[in-house]
Formats: structure tokens, sequence, C-alpha cells
């Protein structure tokens, strides 16, 4: 099987490559390397099964031969880079989709959407489950994210029921791990890099505000699952186990041994209060859930981080 994955060189579709690779597949992977970065796949630079093209796929895509899937994973994710690149953010996720279901469309291939928690707002219904319609502010800073999203996902339907592609919508909660960049903007790395190097650990608000952490190996296995044995309706892949950020930053210190301080700065605008998702869907369809505890996954994350910064 021959795949196309966009997003190739970030910090999922890079993670997702070495799988499918693994797994057997021929890739193809596109990125125009905004946010992503070709060291992710240094490691497959030489793989005959693999192959990177620099392409930002806002604009039209051309892959000769077959493709038997489409797995669409651009598009910058940490807020910090959408709230820094808004234009380009509601491009690849409402250009970039259009263009990506087109490929899958003309090969006859599956589509994979990677979509996101976010299409939920800042939630008032507390687990989600993917039947809540969400609480969105189209017009605030994150709408660019929030709304790109969900228009993909309507765009995903649409190709379905016009055209009959086969479609997966995995709606990707808060996922950490190796390859995150240390200037990524997100809690996790920012938290790690910050202890590691005895920065103060920078809670935005109170930090009372939830999230709810997989580790990227536990995601992989979920988009992998939901690819092969799927259906075409939105699905929740992220791991249930709720944290407070003021929580996750006192277990930074714990497992890095860090003397950093705690400051608190102000919390972004439309940062969503609570977030955690509900697997049933995901448990009875794909028999999946994660495994890696927020413990373990972070000390992973740390290693990988301390390598990084002693390089
Ligand atoms: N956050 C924080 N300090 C940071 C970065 C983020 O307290 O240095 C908070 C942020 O305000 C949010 C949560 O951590 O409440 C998760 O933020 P992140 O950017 O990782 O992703 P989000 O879930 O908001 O998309």
């Amino acid at each position: 099987m021959r795949v196309v994955v966009t997003g190739a060189a970030g910090f999922l579709g890079s993670h997702l490559c070495d799988r499918l690779v693994a797994a057997g597949f021929e890739v193809v992977g596109l990125d125009n390397l905004i946010t992503g970065a070709r060291g992710n796949l240094a490691h497959l630079a030489k793989h005959p099964a693999f192959r990177l093209v620099e392409h930002d796929v806002s604009r039209p895509i051309e892959i000769g031969g077959a493709v038997d899937a489409v797995f669409h994973f651009a598009s910058p994710a940490s807020p910090a880079d959408y709230l820094k690149l808004p234009i380009q953010t509601l491009k690849v996720g409402s250009l970039g989709t259009h263009n990506a279901l087109g490929l899958a469309k003309a090969k006859k291939a599956r589509f994979v959407l990677a979509s996101t928690s976010e299409v939920y707002g800042d939630p008032q219904v507390h687990p989600q489950p993917e039947s809540y319609w969400g609480h969105v502010n189209p017009v605030g800073p994150r709408g660019v994210y929030d709304e790109a999203k969900r228009f993909a996902e309507a765009m995903a339907m649409a190709y379905h029921r016009v055209h009959g592609v086969d479609i997966r919508i995995v709606r990707i909660f808060n996922t950490y791990g190796p390859r995150m960049r240390p200037n990524d903007g997100r809690v996790v790395s920012n938290f790690i890099v910050q202890a590691l190097t005895g920065k103060p650990i920078t809670v935005y608000g109170d930090g009372s505000q939830t999230r709810s952490f997989c580790y990227v190996d536990d995601l992989i296995d979920g988009v992998m699952a939901a690819f092969e044995r799927g259906d075409p309706a939105p699905i929740n892949l992220g791991n249930p186990t709720e944290f407070t950020v003021r929580e996750l930053a006192d277990l930074v210190l714990r497992l890095t041994g860090s003397k950093s301080p705690v400051v608190f700065e102000p919390l972004p605008q439309d940062d969503p209060k609570q977030r955690r998702p509900d697997i049933t869907r995901a448990r009875d369809l794909l028999g999946w859930e994660p495994r890696v505890s927020l413990e373990e996954g972070l000390r992973r994350t740390i290693g990988y981080f301390r390598e990084l910064l002693a390089a």
C-alpha cells in the first residue's frame, strides 16, 4: 500500500510516518516546513519506502501513481504557532483539506483527517463526547484553528456523502512526546524546557484549567486503529485522565528535580477552562485506549529534551 502524509515533518506527522514505514507502507510525505522540520525525518531520509516532498498543501497536490490512503496532518497546531500564522492555519485547514480530499477522491484512497478537541472550543459539556457540537468563538484569536478544523470536518463529510470518499475524522486531544519543538509554545514542552534550563515555569492564569494529556505512541496507535477499522463519523482520540495545569507544573518539577520557581502569567484569550475526551466510542469501535500514564510519558519526553538540550 502507498500512502500520502501531509504535515509529514511535524510532531505527529513524523511519528505517523515512522509507524507506517514500519508497517510496510510506502510513504510520500508532504510538508512546507513552516512548523515541521526535516530533522524529524532524518532517520528515514535514505529509507527506500519513504520520500519527503517540500510542498505547501494549500496549493494543488499532484502525486503520480497509485495512492491507497491520504493522512491529512498538515497544520500549525500549537496555539503559539497558529496565533503567529493565522492565515496559513485557515488556508491549510480549508484549501489544504480540499486539495487533500481531491487527491483522495482522484486516487480512490481512504482519507484520514487530523481534527482536534478544539472543535469543542471552551466546552460547556464535560467530558466531551463526539455528539457535542462545541462552544467556539469564531472571531476570537483561536478561531483561526478551531474554525479551520470545523470546516475541514464538514468538507470531509461532504466528500464522503457526495463523492463516496471513505473518510476517518480523528479528534485529537492534547498530545505530547519526543519531537515537540523546544520553543513550540505548548504547555508540556514549555514546562519541561523551563524546568531543565532552570527558568521559571510559566503557568497561565491560576493554573486551575484542565487538560488531558496523551502520549504520542498511544495517539498513533489510535490513528492506525481508526484508519484500519474505524468508520466515517468523528472519533475522539486522547487520554481521559485529567490534570490541572498547576498539577502538571508540579509533576514536571518533581520528575526533573528542578528548582525552577512557578510564575503566573495572563491566561490567553478564550483558553478552554476544561478539556477531557469521552473515549467510549474509541473503546467500543476500535478497542483502543491509551496505556502510557502521564508520569511515564513525561519521563520519556524529559529524556528526549535532556538529550536535545545537551546536544
Ligand atoms: N499553558 C501554560 N503555560 C505555558 C503554556 C500553556 O499555563 O507555558 C496553559 C494554557 O494556557 C492552556 C494549557 O496550558 O490552559 C494547555 O496549553 P497548550 O498551549 O499546550 O494547548 P491547548 O490545550 O491550549 O491547545
